[in-house]
């Protein structure tokens, strides 16, 4: 089925719509979605009862905010029998749409599970390539490495995602290739993989401690590469639990020197786990939101508040491009709006732009929990 969250994925230019028919386009694809879920998902529909909130009452985009909200560790929660019947209590759709389950990897225990249609598969894919074209200012005649092993070899959902949303993109197979072999990174291969393919510009995607690696091979060989003038570097945050983090003016340093790609080309991504999906820097290092998906930066003590731009808050989102469940998301991390919706970043393109602080403790972490409750408990009811 088609809804109106279709035409804006694929909108030929969508960062540079106006910021009025983004503003519009995003409430309709929302709400519509917003009551597709209300009608098709029984625990989801009581949880909006329990608000007092239903599709009629979302009349404008200003009343997205009143959306209930799921809390991450609900998706865990679910997830921790490990069992698919659990996981299907949060699908909205029949069954027999589910072809398959997304998983996202904790740091202990059993992996998130997300229940897909393929409708939800695809539009999470175009959404991605989206971000890598308009953002990442991917090409389809360019070359990436990316410093992990290849996607068949690993479940991480980073490597595949960004594998799924890059390979559509370009318009050969040798026009990717993987710079981790045997678990490792093999720098040598890397650099003769660089030298050797014809493809420009030449960009490389991997966590922080892989370009620390690359750095000091070639400084213990004496070598600095030059990449070319549009060449980026996409990393991604979303690699804290790996040790040997490393700050990102230490890791803006190392690349540029190393590897000669210019510091407005180093493009951090974040990943937005529960709907699998990626939030990209622009040329002035600020993660865009696209116009078919809703961040808001809450009060942690009132979570229908939503924080200006430059305020810390709990981290919220809300995608019409999932149909299978509700991904309408509070997460458990601390972010901060750096572009409001009714603004354009200094790169020309519509916002907003947001970014990620840190994992939320304390008071903060406290109100996640008690949504967390009452969704528990109302499942059992
Ligand atoms: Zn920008």
């Amino acid at each position: 089925m088609r809804y109106i969250c279709d035409d804006l994925i694929e909108h030929p230019n969508p960062f540079g719509m106006g910021l009025d028919e983004a503003i519009q386009k995003r409430f309709e694809a929302i709400k519509e979605v917003f009551t597709h879920h209300y009608n098709n998902n029984r625990i989801y529909q009581k949880y909006c009862n329990n608000h007092g909130i239903t599709p009629d009452d979302i009349k404008s985009h200003e009343d997205l905010l009143y959306i209930p909200l799921l809390p991450s560790d609900f998706f865990k929660e679910l997830s921790l029998s490990g069992k698919e019947e659990d996981i299907k209590k949060i699908a909205s759709v029949p069954e027999s749409a589910i072809v398959t389950y997304f998983t996202t990897s904790g740091t202990t225990g059993e992996p998130t599970k997300y229940p897909f249609d393929r409708d939800s598969i695809r539009r999470t894919s175009i959404s991605n390539v989206q971000i890598n074209r308009h953002i990442g200012e991917i090409g389809e005649g360019d070359y990436m490495i990316m410093l992990t092993p290849p996607p068949e070899e690993t479940q991480t959902g980073l490597v595949r995602g960004m594998y799924m949303s890059t390979k559509p993109i370009l318009n050969k197979d040798d026009q990717i290739s993987f710079g981790v072999r045997e678990g490792k990174i093999d720098t040598e291969y890397i650099v003769s993989e660089l030298n050797s393919t014809n493809y420009r510009p030449r960009h490389l995607f991997g966590p922080p401690f892989a370009y620390k690696k690359i750095a000091e091979d070639l400084i213990e060989e004496g070598k600095e590469l030059r990449l070319d003038k549009e060449s980026k570097a996409f990393t991604s945050g979303g690699w804290k639990r790996v040790k040997g983090e490393v700050k990102r003016e230490e890791l803006d340093e190392i690349i540029s020197k190393s590897l000669g790609i210019y510091k407005e080309n180093i493009r951090d991504g974040l990943g937005l786990t529960d709907i699998f999906s990626w939030l990209l820097e622009c040329s002035d290092h600020r993660k865009h939101v696209p116009p078919w998906t809703y961040v808001s930066i809450r009060n942690p003590n009132n979570l229908e508040e939503e924080l200006e731009v430059g305020k810390e808050g709990l981290f919220a989102f809300l995608t019409p491009i999932i149909t299978s469940y509700p991904s309408f998301v509070i997460t458990g991390d601390i972010g901060v709006m750096t572009t409001g919706y009714e603004e354009e970043c200094e790169c020309g393109r519509i916002g907003p732009t947001v970014e990620h602080r840190r994992r939320a403790k304390g008071m903060a972490a406290r109100g996640c929990a008690l949504v967390l409750e009452e969704v528990i408990a109302l499942m059992r009811k």
